[in-house]
């Protein structure tokens, strides 16, 4: 089948990527979200980070202009989906949250038009089976930041037809994404493998082992990692960790994948990580400096000092 009109359900900082790679790419794009502040935001990311393609001659201003002029807004689902060819649903990571969205995008999609998920976790079966087209339902799990990450982890849900596989990854080629097809099972590969191993290291400030910047330094330098699991963790916010946590937890009724209580705190004292300001670290307009959050999550030993 032929992809022209994109609709991408939730502005948040995917969203705003998603919209961002398929509007370059030529794709019509429709962002839907119920915030409004939410879309002038992502408008707003969206042109300062196809800005700064321009700054290292990677688009010209003319193609920035293009891929603004693709991308159009919505507040309803109702509007927002009723000429897509596929929408990629990417709101807040809640189960209850997503089966309630899909049933109202599968009542207003046209006939043939696919429903992916860029959820990090949450089952596509699950999703697939509130509406009445399981067989065109997928998970399409973009990385962040979008624009800069090429993987897209495709997911197949039980009852997700090959031919919507095959469409999905050739949309993921024709956007220059590398493709990785995987079933559906509790966190899938991407954090089946990562959240508990920053859940071990939120463990180990909490436990006292060792602070913020030592464990994030070891794990950096130590392992090759781009960045430190704390400092991810607050990039990927808090309370998705958490929900996704949660999610194999239940999922596989294993005390291992169990999230650590203090990042429980943190999410309850709304301390999400960049999004809100403050997580393991405290984020100011335009510093680049990474300064620990609180006092509180320093180990009590403090070996450095
Ligand atoms: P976010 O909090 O930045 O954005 C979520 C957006 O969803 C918000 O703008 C909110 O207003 C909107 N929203 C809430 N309810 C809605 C509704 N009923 N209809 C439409 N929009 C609604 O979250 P995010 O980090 O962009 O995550 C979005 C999804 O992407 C989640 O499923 C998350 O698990 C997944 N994901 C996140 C990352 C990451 O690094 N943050 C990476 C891969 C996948």
């Amino acid at each position: 089948m032929s992809i022209k009109n994109v609709t991408v359900i939730g502005a948040g900082q995917m969203g705003n990527g998603i919209s961002h790679v398929f509007a370059q790419g030529g794709y019509k794009v429709t962002m839907m979200d119920v915030n409004q502040t939410a879309l002038d935001k992502a408008l707003a990311t969206i042109s300062k980070n196809l800005d700064r393609q321009v700054a290292k001659e990677t688009i010209t201003e003319a193609q920035k202009a293009e891929a603004l002029a693709n991308i159009t807004t919505h507040t309803t689902i109702a509007d927002a989906v009723k000429n897509a060819d596929i929408v990629i649903e990417a709101a807040t990571e809640n189960v209850d949250l997503k089966l309630k969205i899909f049933k109202d995008i599968d009542a207003y999609a046209p006939d043939g038009c696919i429903l992916a998920s860029n959820t990090s976790s949450i089952s596509i079966t699950k999703i697939g089976s509130v509406t009445n087209r399981p067989a065109s339902v997928i998970g399409m799990h973009f990385m962040n930041p979008v624009p800069v990450m090429k993987l897209v982890e495709i997911i197949n849900g039980y009852s997700t037809s090959q031919e919507t596989t095959s469409a999905i990854v050739n949309l993921a080629k024709a956007i220059n994404k590398v493709p990785c097809v995987v079933n559906d099972y509790p966190g899938f590969i991407a954090n089946r493998i990562l959240m508990p191993l920053i859940n071990e290291a939120i463990i180990c400030l909490y436990e006292g082992v060792a602070g913020v910047p030592e464990i994030d330094t070891i794990m950096k330098l130590g392992m090759a990692h781009p960045m430190g699991p704390l400092q991810l963790a607050d990039f990927i916010g808090l309370d998705t960790v958490l929900s996704i946590l949660n999610v194999l937890y239940e999922g596989f009724g294993n005390q291992k994948y169990a999230p650590c209580a203090l990042l429980v705190n943190m999410v309850a004292a709304g301390k999400t990580g960049v999004k809100s300001g403050e997580g393991f670290y405290k984020y100011t307009a335009g510093s680049k400096e990474l300064v620990v959050a609180n006092q509180f999550i320093k180990p009590k030993f403090w070996v450095n000092e």
